[in-house]
Protein backbone atom coordinates (compact mmCIF):
# COMPACT_ATOMS: atom_id res chain seq x y z
CA UNK A 1 0.00 0.00 0.00
CA UNK A 2 1.52 3.34 -0.72
CA UNK A 3 0.85 5.18 2.34
CA UNK A 4 1.17 9.58 2.91
CA UNK A 5 2.54 10.38 6.22
CA UNK A 6 2.01 13.91 7.87
CA UNK A 7 1.84 15.41 11.17
CA UNK A 8 0.47 18.75 12.70
CA UNK A 9 0.84 18.40 16.30
CA UNK A 10 -0.11 21.49 18.89
CA UNK A 11 -1.70 21.52 22.48
CA UNK A 12 -2.79 25.39 22.74
CA UNK A 13 -2.59 26.90 26.00
CA UNK A 14 -5.62 29.76 24.65
CA UNK A 15 -4.16 31.22 28.50
CA UNK A 16 -0.56 31.42 27.33
CA UNK A 17 -0.58 34.08 25.42
CA UNK A 18 -1.17 37.10 28.24
CA UNK A 19 2.54 35.22 29.44
CA UNK A 20 4.40 34.22 26.07
CA UNK A 21 2.39 35.52 23.42
CA UNK A 22 1.00 33.79 20.17
CA UNK A 23 2.68 30.83 18.34
CA UNK A 24 4.59 31.61 15.15
CA UNK A 25 5.42 29.41 12.58
CA UNK A 26 9.24 29.26 13.98
CA UNK A 27 8.26 27.71 16.88
CA UNK A 28 7.36 24.21 15.20
CA UNK A 29 10.13 21.74 14.28
CA UNK A 30 9.02 21.49 10.80
CA UNK A 31 10.52 18.47 8.45
CA UNK A 32 9.24 17.57 5.11
CA UNK A 33 9.81 14.43 3.04
CA UNK A 34 12.82 11.71 3.77
CA UNK A 35 14.35 13.85 6.91
CA UNK A 36 10.98 12.72 8.96
CA UNK A 37 11.56 9.49 7.85
CA UNK A 38 15.19 10.07 9.58
CA UNK A 39 13.56 11.76 12.59
CA UNK A 40 11.17 9.87 13.72
CA UNK A 41 11.80 6.30 12.41
CA UNK A 42 12.63 3.81 15.59
CA UNK A 43 11.09 6.95 18.14
CA UNK A 44 8.32 6.49 20.80
CA UNK A 45 6.12 9.21 18.59
CA UNK A 46 3.17 8.29 16.75
CA UNK A 47 3.88 8.83 13.68
CA UNK A 48 7.42 6.62 14.92
CA UNK A 49 4.84 3.71 15.08
CA UNK A 50 3.33 4.37 11.62
CA UNK A 51 6.92 4.71 9.72
CA UNK A 52 8.06 1.83 11.41
CA UNK A 53 4.61 -0.28 10.68
CA UNK A 54 4.80 0.55 7.19
CA UNK A 55 8.27 -0.55 6.88
CA UNK A 56 7.07 -3.89 8.35
CA UNK A 57 4.60 -4.17 5.79
CA UNK A 58 6.99 -2.75 3.17
CA UNK A 59 4.02 -0.47 2.35
CA UNK A 60 5.39 2.67 0.56
CA UNK A 61 5.43 4.75 2.99
CA UNK A 62 5.43 8.58 1.48
CA UNK A 63 6.45 10.86 4.20
CA UNK A 64 5.04 14.45 3.14
CA UNK A 65 5.28 16.92 6.26
CA UNK A 66 5.45 17.02 9.47
CA UNK A 67 5.19 19.84 12.08
CA UNK A 68 5.22 19.87 16.02
CA UNK A 69 5.89 22.78 18.59
CA UNK A 70 5.54 22.61 22.67
CA UNK A 71 2.32 23.52 24.00
CA UNK A 72 2.30 27.26 23.78
CA UNK A 73 -0.29 30.16 23.25
CA UNK A 74 -2.84 30.25 20.03
CA UNK A 75 -1.13 29.85 16.92
CA UNK A 76 -1.33 32.60 14.83
CA UNK A 77 -3.45 32.82 11.54
CA UNK A 78 -0.48 33.24 9.20
CA UNK A 79 1.60 30.74 11.15
CA UNK A 80 -1.25 28.22 10.05
CA UNK A 81 -1.88 28.89 6.99
CA UNK A 82 1.94 28.61 6.39
CA UNK A 83 2.00 25.31 7.82
CA UNK A 84 -1.24 23.85 6.44
CA UNK A 85 -0.13 24.68 3.01
CA UNK A 86 3.36 23.33 3.09
CA UNK A 87 1.58 20.17 4.81
CA UNK A 88 -1.35 20.07 1.51
CA UNK A 89 1.61 20.72 -0.89
CA UNK A 90 3.53 17.90 0.50
CA UNK A 91 0.34 15.27 -0.10
CA UNK A 92 -0.49 16.51 -3.03
CA UNK A 93 3.35 15.81 -4.39
CA UNK A 94 2.64 12.55 -3.21
CA UNK A 95 -0.49 11.67 -5.03
CA UNK A 96 -2.10 8.94 -5.46
CA UNK A 97 -2.33 7.28 -2.30
CA UNK A 98 -4.10 4.83 -0.89
CA UNK A 99 -4.37 6.07 2.77
CA UNK A 100 -3.28 9.04 4.39
CA UNK A 101 -2.01 8.11 8.39
CA UNK A 102 -1.37 11.89 10.67
CA UNK A 103 0.12 12.46 13.59
CA UNK A 104 -2.33 15.34 15.10
CA UNK A 105 -3.18 16.55 18.58
CA UNK A 106 -6.88 17.58 19.14
CA UNK A 107 -6.12 20.50 20.73
CA UNK A 108 -4.92 22.67 18.04
CA UNK A 109 -6.56 26.32 18.25
CA UNK A 110 -5.71 28.93 15.78
CA UNK A 111 -6.68 32.48 15.87
CA UNK A 112 -10.11 32.50 14.50
CA UNK A 113 -10.11 29.02 13.98
CA UNK A 114 -11.31 27.08 17.13
CA UNK A 115 -10.89 23.70 15.86
CA UNK A 116 -7.22 23.03 13.94
CA UNK A 117 -7.57 19.17 13.72
CA UNK A 118 -11.60 19.54 11.55
CA UNK A 119 -9.95 22.49 9.72
CA UNK A 120 -7.29 20.66 8.49
CA UNK A 121 -8.83 17.17 7.73
CA UNK A 122 -11.26 19.42 5.73
CA UNK A 123 -8.56 20.43 3.90
CA UNK A 124 -7.32 17.00 3.75
CA UNK A 125 -10.36 15.35 2.65
CA UNK A 126 -10.73 17.60 -0.22
CA UNK A 127 -7.73 17.24 -1.99
CA UNK A 128 -7.25 13.15 -1.79
CA UNK A 129 -11.46 12.78 -2.28
CA UNK A 130 -14.49 11.03 -0.62
CA UNK A 131 -12.45 7.05 -1.04
CA UNK A 132 -8.96 7.61 0.57
CA UNK A 133 -9.37 6.87 3.96
CA UNK A 134 -7.59 9.49 6.44
CA UNK A 135 -6.04 7.88 9.94
CA UNK A 136 -5.29 10.74 12.45
CA UNK A 137 -3.81 9.20 15.71
CA UNK A 138 -4.35 11.85 18.57
CA UNK A 139 -2.83 12.63 22.32
CA UNK A 140 -5.49 11.89 24.90
CA UNK A 141 -5.43 15.98 26.23
CA UNK A 142 -7.16 16.42 22.74
CA UNK A 143 -11.07 18.43 23.18
CA UNK A 144 -12.39 16.14 20.31
CA UNK A 145 -15.34 17.22 17.90
CA UNK A 146 -18.06 15.89 16.17
CA UNK A 147 -16.38 18.12 13.09
CA UNK A 148 -13.40 15.80 13.69
CA UNK A 149 -15.14 13.03 13.83
CA UNK A 150 -16.85 13.79 10.31
CA UNK A 151 -13.37 14.82 8.89
CA UNK A 152 -11.69 11.21 9.63
CA UNK A 153 -11.77 7.58 8.87
CA UNK A 154 -10.39 7.18 12.11
CA UNK A 155 -9.16 8.59 14.87
CA UNK A 156 -6.89 7.22 17.29
CA UNK A 157 -6.33 9.07 20.73
CA UNK A 158 -3.38 7.77 22.95
CA UNK A 159 -4.52 6.00 26.65
CA UNK A 160 -2.28 6.86 28.66
CA UNK A 161 -0.97 9.15 30.86
CA UNK A 162 2.36 9.37 30.59
CA UNK A 163 1.61 8.91 27.06
CA UNK A 164 4.11 6.06 26.24
CA UNK A 165 1.06 4.66 23.75
CA UNK A 166 1.94 6.96 21.10
CA UNK A 167 4.06 4.29 18.91
CA UNK A 168 1.36 1.73 19.38
CA UNK A 169 -1.14 3.94 18.34
CA UNK A 170 0.73 4.89 15.05
CA UNK A 171 1.02 0.77 14.60
CA UNK A 172 -2.35 0.64 14.83
CA UNK A 173 -3.26 3.68 12.79
CA UNK A 174 -1.29 1.37 9.86
CA UNK A 175 -3.36 -1.81 10.60
CA UNK A 176 -6.72 -0.13 10.83
CA UNK A 177 -6.06 1.47 7.49
CA UNK A 178 -4.86 -1.96 6.09
CA UNK A 179 -8.43 -3.28 7.06
CA UNK A 180 -9.96 -0.42 5.12
CA UNK A 181 -8.22 -0.91 1.83
CA UNK A 182 -7.80 -4.72 1.91
CA UNK A 183 -10.61 -6.16 4.04
CA UNK A 184 -13.48 -3.77 3.35
CA UNK A 185 -13.74 -2.30 7.06
CA UNK A 186 -16.34 0.64 7.36
CA UNK A 187 -14.80 2.45 10.40
CA UNK A 188 -17.67 5.35 11.34
CA UNK A 189 -16.82 7.92 14.36
CA UNK A 190 -19.03 8.78 17.31
CA UNK A 191 -17.65 11.56 19.73
CA UNK A 192 -19.75 11.67 22.77
CA UNK A 193 -18.96 14.76 24.53
CA UNK A 194 -18.53 15.40 28.41
CA UNK A 195 -19.48 18.41 30.17
CA UNK A 196 -16.13 17.93 32.24
CA UNK A 197 -13.11 19.86 32.46
CA UNK A 198 -10.79 17.02 33.71
CA UNK A 199 -7.91 17.84 35.72
CA UNK A 200 -4.42 16.49 34.59
CA UNK A 201 -5.20 12.61 35.32
CA UNK A 202 -2.54 9.80 35.77
CA UNK A 203 -3.28 6.28 34.06
CA UNK A 204 -0.59 4.91 36.87
CA UNK A 205 -1.55 2.78 39.79
CA UNK A 206 -5.79 1.80 39.81
CA UNK A 207 -6.38 5.75 38.59
CA UNK A 208 -9.76 6.87 37.75
CA UNK A 209 -8.28 7.62 34.35
CA UNK A 210 -7.12 4.03 34.39
CA UNK A 211 -10.42 2.42 35.77
CA UNK A 212 -12.12 4.28 32.91
CA UNK A 213 -9.71 2.94 30.39
CA UNK A 214 -10.97 -0.85 31.37
CA UNK A 215 -14.43 0.58 31.02
CA UNK A 216 -13.40 1.66 27.20
CA UNK A 217 -11.40 -1.70 26.90
CA UNK A 218 -14.20 -3.72 27.69
CA UNK A 219 -16.56 -1.86 25.20
CA UNK A 220 -14.07 -1.84 22.52
CA UNK A 221 -14.11 -5.99 22.88
CA UNK A 222 -17.34 -5.99 21.63
CA UNK A 223 -18.64 -7.11 18.41
CA UNK A 224 -18.36 -4.77 15.56
CA UNK A 225 -16.40 -1.98 17.92
CA UNK A 226 -13.30 -0.83 16.20
CA UNK A 227 -12.69 1.65 19.15
CA UNK A 228 -13.34 3.53 22.53
CA UNK A 229 -10.69 5.80 24.23
CA UNK A 230 -11.24 8.34 26.95
CA UNK A 231 -10.04 11.91 25.47
CA UNK A 232 -9.31 13.69 28.71
CA UNK A 233 -9.70 16.91 26.92
CA UNK A 234 -7.15 19.90 27.49
CA UNK A 235 -8.19 22.22 30.78
CA UNK A 236 -6.01 25.33 29.59
CA UNK A 237 -7.66 25.94 26.01
CA UNK A 238 -10.71 28.45 26.19
CA UNK A 239 -12.89 27.04 23.07
CA UNK A 240 -16.32 26.25 22.65
CA UNK A 241 -15.51 22.16 22.59
CA UNK A 242 -12.95 22.27 25.47
CA UNK A 243 -13.66 19.35 27.68
CA UNK A 244 -13.69 15.56 27.88
CA UNK A 245 -15.47 13.33 25.71
CA UNK A 246 -15.17 9.40 23.91
CA UNK A 247 -14.14 8.76 20.61
CA UNK A 248 -16.11 5.51 19.82
CA UNK A 249 -15.39 3.76 16.29
CA UNK A 250 -17.63 1.20 14.88
CA UNK A 251 -17.81 -0.99 11.65
CA UNK A 252 -20.34 0.80 9.51
CA UNK A 253 -22.45 1.08 12.35
CA UNK A 254 -23.32 4.61 13.73
CA UNK A 255 -26.16 3.22 15.87
CA UNK A 256 -23.06 1.17 17.73
CA UNK A 257 -20.55 3.77 17.60
CA UNK A 258 -23.12 6.12 19.30
CA UNK A 259 -24.31 3.68 22.08
CA UNK A 260 -20.64 2.55 23.02
CA UNK A 261 -19.97 6.28 23.05
CA UNK A 262 -22.79 7.16 25.45
CA UNK A 263 -21.78 4.23 27.37
CA UNK A 264 -18.25 4.90 28.23
CA UNK A 265 -19.32 8.59 29.12
CA UNK A 266 -22.02 7.94 31.55
CA UNK A 267 -19.49 5.82 33.80
CA UNK A 268 -16.94 8.59 33.37
CA UNK A 269 -19.72 11.55 34.49
CA UNK A 270 -21.16 8.99 37.31
CA UNK A 271 -17.40 8.71 38.60
CA UNK A 272 -16.31 12.23 37.79
CA UNK A 273 -16.17 13.02 41.54
CA UNK A 274 -13.14 10.22 41.76
CA UNK A 275 -11.02 12.74 39.74
CA UNK A 276 -10.73 15.91 41.64
CA UNK A 277 -7.38 16.25 42.79
CA UNK A 278 -6.22 17.83 46.44
CA UNK A 279 -2.70 18.98 46.24
CA UNK A 280 -0.10 20.22 48.63
CA UNK A 281 1.58 23.43 48.27
CA UNK A 282 5.00 23.99 47.36
CA UNK A 283 5.98 24.66 51.14
CA UNK A 284 4.17 21.72 52.88
CA UNK A 285 5.34 19.66 49.56
CA UNK A 286 8.89 20.52 51.01
CA UNK A 287 8.17 19.47 54.29
CA UNK A 288 6.47 16.24 53.48
CA UNK A 289 9.69 15.67 51.50
CA UNK A 290 12.38 16.27 53.87
CA UNK A 291 10.63 14.79 56.69
CA UNK A 292 10.15 11.37 54.64
CA UNK A 293 12.14 8.22 55.74
CA UNK A 294 13.54 6.56 52.68
CA UNK A 295 14.33 8.96 49.24
CA UNK A 296 14.80 9.79 46.90
CA UNK A 297 11.32 12.19 47.25
CA UNK A 298 10.14 13.82 43.74
CA UNK A 299 8.43 16.92 44.26
CA UNK A 300 6.09 17.69 40.92
CA UNK A 301 5.38 21.28 40.13
CA UNK A 302 1.89 20.91 37.67
CA UNK A 303 1.40 24.50 37.96
CA UNK A 304 4.47 25.72 35.74
CA UNK A 305 4.56 23.14 33.44
CA UNK A 306 5.87 24.06 29.78
CA UNK A 307 4.42 20.68 28.74
CA UNK A 308 0.97 22.28 28.91
CA UNK A 309 1.97 26.25 27.93
CA UNK A 310 3.52 27.31 30.91
CA UNK A 311 6.57 29.61 30.76
CA UNK A 312 8.91 27.00 32.89
CA UNK A 313 10.72 29.96 34.44
CA UNK A 314 8.58 29.93 37.95
CA UNK A 315 9.63 29.65 40.93
CA UNK A 316 7.04 28.66 43.57
CA UNK A 317 8.86 25.47 44.62
CA UNK A 318 12.49 26.65 43.77
CA UNK A 319 11.82 29.12 46.32
CA UNK A 320 10.44 26.61 48.96
CA UNK A 321 12.96 24.11 48.52
CA UNK A 322 15.69 26.54 48.96
CA UNK A 323 13.73 28.65 51.91
CA UNK A 324 13.67 24.96 53.52
CA UNK A 325 17.18 24.75 53.98
CA UNK A 326 17.54 21.30 52.36
CA UNK A 327 20.10 19.09 51.98
CA UNK A 328 20.93 16.42 49.12
CA UNK A 329 18.15 18.55 47.11
CA UNK A 330 18.54 19.01 43.50
CA UNK A 331 15.90 20.72 41.13
CA UNK A 332 15.45 20.01 37.37
CA UNK A 333 14.85 22.81 35.67
CA UNK A 334 14.15 26.17 35.43
CA UNK A 335 14.69 28.25 32.09
CA UNK A 336 16.29 31.57 32.44
CA UNK A 337 18.77 32.38 29.30
CA UNK A 338 19.71 36.18 31.61
CA UNK A 339 20.63 33.70 34.14
CA UNK A 340 22.65 31.09 31.78
CA UNK A 341 24.71 33.70 30.45
CA UNK A 342 25.94 35.48 33.38
CA UNK A 343 27.20 31.73 34.36
CA UNK A 344 28.93 31.33 31.21
CA UNK A 345 30.22 35.54 31.58
CA UNK A 346 31.70 33.96 34.90
CA UNK A 347 33.10 30.56 34.37
CA UNK A 348 32.70 27.31 35.75
CA UNK A 349 34.53 27.44 39.60
CA UNK A 350 33.11 31.05 40.06
CA UNK A 351 30.48 32.05 42.37
CA UNK A 352 27.83 34.12 40.92
CA UNK A 353 24.90 36.61 42.29
CA UNK A 354 21.62 36.25 40.07
CA UNK A 355 18.12 37.25 39.88
CA UNK A 356 17.03 33.53 39.04
CA UNK A 357 13.31 32.98 37.01
CA UNK A 358 10.27 34.64 37.17
CA UNK A 359 10.71 37.04 34.00
CA UNK A 360 7.43 36.37 31.77
CA UNK A 361 5.14 37.10 34.61
CA UNK A 362 4.29 37.49 38.52
CA UNK A 363 1.86 34.72 38.24
CA UNK A 364 4.44 32.15 38.55
CA UNK A 365 6.62 33.68 41.12
CA UNK A 366 9.07 36.69 41.57
CA UNK A 367 12.61 36.71 40.69
CA UNK A 368 14.91 34.62 43.18
CA UNK A 369 18.09 36.67 44.05
CA UNK A 370 20.18 33.95 44.91
CA UNK A 371 24.63 33.32 44.89
CA UNK A 372 25.57 30.07 43.28
CA UNK A 373 28.69 28.30 42.58
CA UNK A 374 28.76 27.25 38.48
CA UNK A 375 29.60 24.00 38.73
CA UNK A 376 29.54 23.09 34.94
CA UNK A 377 28.12 24.54 31.50
CA UNK A 378 26.41 22.70 29.24
CA UNK A 379 25.32 22.78 25.21
CA UNK A 380 21.60 21.58 26.55
CA UNK A 381 21.38 18.97 23.92
CA UNK A 382 20.53 15.09 25.31
CA UNK A 383 17.75 12.90 24.00
CA UNK A 384 14.60 11.75 26.13
CA UNK A 385 14.40 8.02 27.00
CA UNK A 386 11.32 7.59 29.12
CA UNK A 387 8.64 9.13 26.58
CA UNK A 388 9.09 10.37 23.14
CA UNK A 389 11.56 8.20 23.64
CA UNK A 390 14.24 9.17 20.67
CA UNK A 391 13.47 12.89 20.55
CA UNK A 392 16.65 15.11 20.65
CA UNK A 393 16.04 17.94 22.84
CA UNK A 394 18.18 21.25 22.69
CA UNK A 395 17.57 23.02 25.32
CA UNK A 396 20.17 25.91 24.70
CA UNK A 397 23.47 26.96 26.70
CA UNK A 398 22.74 25.34 30.25
CA UNK A 399 24.49 25.80 33.64
CA UNK A 400 24.38 24.04 36.71
CA UNK A 401 24.63 26.40 39.77
CA UNK A 402 24.67 24.92 43.68
CA UNK A 403 22.97 27.33 46.25
CA UNK A 404 23.35 26.22 49.89
CA UNK A 405 22.78 22.46 49.08
CA UNK A 406 20.59 21.99 46.22
CA UNK A 407 21.95 22.01 43.01
CA UNK A 408 19.69 23.75 39.72
CA UNK A 409 19.62 23.04 36.66
CA UNK A 410 19.56 26.36 34.58
CA UNK A 411 18.64 26.26 30.98
CA UNK A 412 17.85 28.91 28.00
CA UNK A 413 14.58 27.26 26.73
CA UNK A 414 11.66 25.59 28.69
CA UNK A 415 10.47 22.13 28.51
CA UNK A 416 8.41 20.06 31.00
CA UNK A 417 10.98 17.25 33.07
CA UNK A 418 10.10 13.73 31.73
CA UNK A 419 13.21 12.12 32.49
CA UNK A 420 16.75 12.39 34.58
CA UNK A 421 18.79 12.91 31.41
CA UNK A 422 18.68 16.72 31.82
CA UNK A 423 20.45 16.07 35.59
CA UNK A 424 23.03 13.26 34.07
CA UNK A 425 24.12 16.04 31.60
CA UNK A 426 24.90 18.09 34.08
CA UNK A 427 26.52 15.19 36.26
CA UNK A 428 23.78 14.46 38.64
CA UNK A 429 22.92 11.25 39.54
CA UNK A 430 19.68 11.66 41.04
CA UNK A 431 19.39 8.02 43.05
CA UNK A 432 22.19 9.88 45.48
CA UNK A 433 19.69 12.79 46.19
CA UNK A 434 17.25 12.88 48.86
CA UNK A 435 14.46 15.38 47.06
CA UNK A 436 14.15 15.81 43.72
CA UNK A 437 12.60 18.94 42.52
CA UNK A 438 10.89 19.03 38.53
CA UNK A 439 8.29 20.74 36.47
CA UNK A 440 5.62 18.40 35.15
CA UNK A 441 2.15 17.26 36.01
CA UNK A 442 2.38 13.30 34.71
CA UNK A 443 4.85 12.39 31.96
CA UNK A 444 7.81 12.65 34.71
CA UNK A 445 5.88 9.31 36.23
CA UNK A 446 7.40 8.02 33.00
CA UNK A 447 11.18 7.96 34.50
CA UNK A 448 11.15 8.73 37.61
CA UNK A 449 8.37 6.57 39.06
CA UNK A 450 10.90 3.43 39.42
CA UNK A 451 12.98 5.67 41.34
CA UNK A 452 11.44 7.52 43.38
CA UNK A 453 10.18 5.94 46.99
CA UNK A 454 7.78 8.91 46.84
CA UNK A 455 5.92 11.09 45.02
CA UNK A 456 4.28 14.76 46.08
CA UNK A 457 2.94 16.91 43.57
CA UNK A 458 3.08 20.52 44.90
CA UNK A 459 0.62 23.05 43.25
CA UNK A 460 0.72 26.70 43.13
CA UNK A 461 -0.59 29.53 40.96
CA UNK A 462 0.15 28.77 37.61
CA UNK A 463 -1.35 28.26 34.07
CA UNK A 464 -1.55 24.63 34.19
CA UNK A 465 -2.58 24.83 37.94
CA UNK A 466 -4.33 21.03 38.72
CA UNK A 467 -6.90 23.71 40.07
CA UNK A 468 -8.57 23.72 36.30
CA UNK A 469 -11.46 25.59 37.95
CA UNK A 470 -9.62 28.93 38.36
CA UNK A 471 -9.52 29.33 34.89
CA UNK A 472 -13.01 30.87 33.37
CA UNK A 473 -14.17 29.15 30.52
CA UNK A 474 -16.35 32.03 28.63
CA UNK A 475 -16.45 30.74 25.27
CA UNK A 476 -17.66 26.99 26.68
CA UNK A 477 -21.08 26.28 25.15
CA UNK A 478 -22.23 25.02 28.26
CA UNK A 479 -21.86 25.05 31.82
CA UNK A 480 -18.47 22.65 33.03
CA UNK A 481 -17.96 20.07 35.81
CA UNK A 482 -15.88 21.36 38.43
CA UNK A 483 -16.18 24.45 37.82
CA UNK A 484 -20.15 24.86 37.13
CA UNK A 485 -22.07 22.52 39.99
CA UNK A 486 -24.81 22.52 37.89
CA UNK A 487 -23.57 21.13 34.60
CA UNK A 488 -25.52 17.89 33.44
CA UNK A 489 -24.57 15.38 30.98
CA UNK A 490 -27.60 13.82 29.77
CA UNK A 491 -26.52 10.97 27.63
ZN1 LIG B 1 -1.08 15.11 26.38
Amino acid sequence: MRIAVAGLSHETNTYAVASTGMTTEERFLALTGEAIRERFTGTGWAVGGILDECARREDDAVPAFFAWAEPSGTIDSAAYAALKEHLLQALRAAMPVDAVALELHGAGVVEGIDDLEADLGGAIRRLVGPDVPIAATLDLHGNATPAMADAYDLLLGCHLYPHTDLYDRGVEAVELLHRVVEEGLRPVVHVEQLPILLPPSTTDGDSPATRANQVCAQLEARPGVIDCTLMHGFPFTDVPDTGSSIIAIADGDRGLASAVGTEAARWVWAHREDFRIENDTPESAVRRAANATSFPVVVNEPSDNPGGGSPGDGTHLLRAMLAAGLSRACFGFISDPEVVQAAIGSGVGTRVKVNLGAKHDDLHGLPIPVEGLVRCITDGRFVLRAMLSGLELDLGPSCRLTVDDVDIVVTSKPFQTIDPEVFLLHGIDVSRYKVIGLKSSQHFRAGFRDLASLIVTADSPGLTTNRVDVFEHVRARRPLWPISPEARYVG
